[in-house]
């Protein structure tokens, strides 16, 4: 057993040896840490015993609640096999049957399940295996050595990843890494790049990007999109319709459509995956966070029967994919994945979502009333409210103001977490959320909105 600590003493070794992500840490050493000890259903709890919802899921990845009996269960009895071995050579039993479970739920076409480790990873294998395919299957076809996303994309934090990702904060300082992307506008309908409104814009946003696949797919291995969602761009939605266009055009230009599901896979979005919402078949989806329920590491690259021909051959024709991970197919991630599954289907999870999406949407509908709440954007249980300065001008809050942050320390002052994306708070309760506990995260959203947009109001003009 681990030796017991006080909090004092953990946080001050934090301060002292810890470098945290996304956290800039001259800020941090001033402050608390927050150290989360234990979790149950929604909620998190500190070493001091106190209790906060997890308005984030963890960031994203917790489904079905903390501490669940049968994810336990699995996890448990995985241990009492054995923790890992290898996946080069060698295959391991939760690994397979995940993959058979994994290929049954996927949108109808997808065949073949090639695992890493995190959301990174996974789009990296996409990418890699989408420019290697057009080299052995098409070569005729030409270089077809890039690709195509939106702007304010992410997909990750590795070099290849945030080459397709356009957050430029976060990416900027790399621009000598990256390699060369072609970008098209987001169907960012409250701040239109366009100027236009939806619907009567009948989805110009979509012209240019027929027009840079119909110039330029010689060049285009893939066109890589979030789809339905770009989560972390603070989840902007797609208009209906536009995702089932994009697979068209990509079809029709013979550019692979790589489907981002990282944050959208596994029920966020009211489906299994956000794809099936429009009858959606990519040709290779990267999947991780709700993989394993929130347990662990786990992350796969699925994709067509096509695809994985193109890599077969004799062994000296080398068109193996040269690429794998020291945890690939990691026993403990695949069997607690395989028990996530099995959740979906016994407790109904899907269905039992629907009235719970429905009253999100209720309870955010009086937060568009408040007088800094830009836009609220919502699909399935990943909601985002856009805080602005000015609502008539949707003027922006200077990102010095922190306005997130400090709305995010005010709802935990009152017992909720949150993770904000600069002036975008974002609700991303567990799925198993219950009403009374969605109602009260809302709640304390909107106080905290209240509290921290009239603090700063007064504090700029005393
Ligand atoms: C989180 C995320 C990733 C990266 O996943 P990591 O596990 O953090 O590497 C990639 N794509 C999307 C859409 C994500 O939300």
């Amino acid at each position: 057993m681990a030796k017991k600590y006080r909090t004092a003493t953990l946080a001050d070794w934090d301060r002292t040896y810890l470098w945290h992500p996304f956290t800039q840490m001259q800020q941090w050493e001033q402050q608390e840490p927050l150290i989360i000890e234990r979790g149950k259903g929604s909620y998190l709890i500190d070493t001091e015993g106190k209790k906060y919802l997890d308005g984030t899921s963890s960031i994203w990845v917790n489904l079905h609640g903390h501490r669940h009996p049968a994810l336990d269960r699995a996890l448990k009895n995985q241990l009492d096999k054995i923790a890992h071995s290898t996946f080069l050579g060698l295959s391991n039993p939760p690994a397979i049957q995940l993959a058979r479970e994994l290929i049954r739920i996927m949108p109808k076409g997808l065949k073949r399940v090639f695992y890493s480790d995190n959301g990174s990873t996974a789009v990296e294998v996409s990418l890699k295996m989408a420019i290697q395919y057009w080299q052995q299957r098409h070569p005729n076809l030409g270089p077809k050595n890039t690709f195509l996303h939106l702007k304010l994309a992410y997909h990750g934090d590795t070099i290849g990843a945030i080459s397709v990702g356009s957050i430029e904060l976060f990416h900027a300082r790399f621009k000598s890494l990256l390699f060369p992307t072609l970008e098209a506008d987001p169907p960012y309908c409250y701040r239109c790049p366009l100027n236009q409104t939806y619907p009567s814009c009948q989805m110009a946003c979509l012209d240019p990007i027929e027009r840079i696949l119909k110039e330029q797919h010689r060049d285009l291995a893939g066109f890589i999109i979030e789809p339905l969602v770009q989560a972390a761009a603070g989840m902007i939605t797609a208009p209906p319709g536009y995702l089932k266009r994009i697979r068209e055009l990509c079809t029709k230009y013979n550019v692979l459509l790589i489907a981002d599901e990282v944050a959208t896979g596994f029920g966020r979005t009211g489906k299994m995956f956000a794809c099936q919402h429009e009858g959606v078949t990519p040709d290779l989806m990267a999947i991780s966070k709700g993989l394993t329920g929130g347990y662990m590491p786990l992350a796969a690259t699925v994709t067509t029967d096509e695809i994985y021909q193109g890599f077969l051959g004799k062994y000296e024709d080398f068109k193996t994919f040269f690429h794998g991970h020291s945890y690939t197919g990691n026993p403990l991630g695949c069997a607690v994945a395989l028990a996530n599954l099995n959740v979906f289907k016994k407790e109904k999870t899907l269905a039992k979502l629907q009235p719970k999406i429905k009253t999100m949407t209720r309870l955010l509908q009086p937060l568009r009333q408040l007088s800094h709440v830009g836009n609220i954007r919502q699909r399935g249980l990943m909601a985002a409210i856009e805080l602005v300065e000015d609502k008539g001008t949707k003027k922006p809050y200077p990102l010095e103001a922190q306005i997130g942050h400090r709305a995010s320390i005010e709802a935990r002052s009152r017992g909720l977490l949150l993770r904000p994306i600069g002036n975008i708070l974002i609700l991303m309760p567990p799925l198993s959320t219950s009403l009374s506990e969605l109602t009260s995260m809302i709640k304390i959203l909107q106080a905290s909105i209240e509290a921290t947009t009239l603090a700063l109001a007064s504090g700029q003009r005393p």
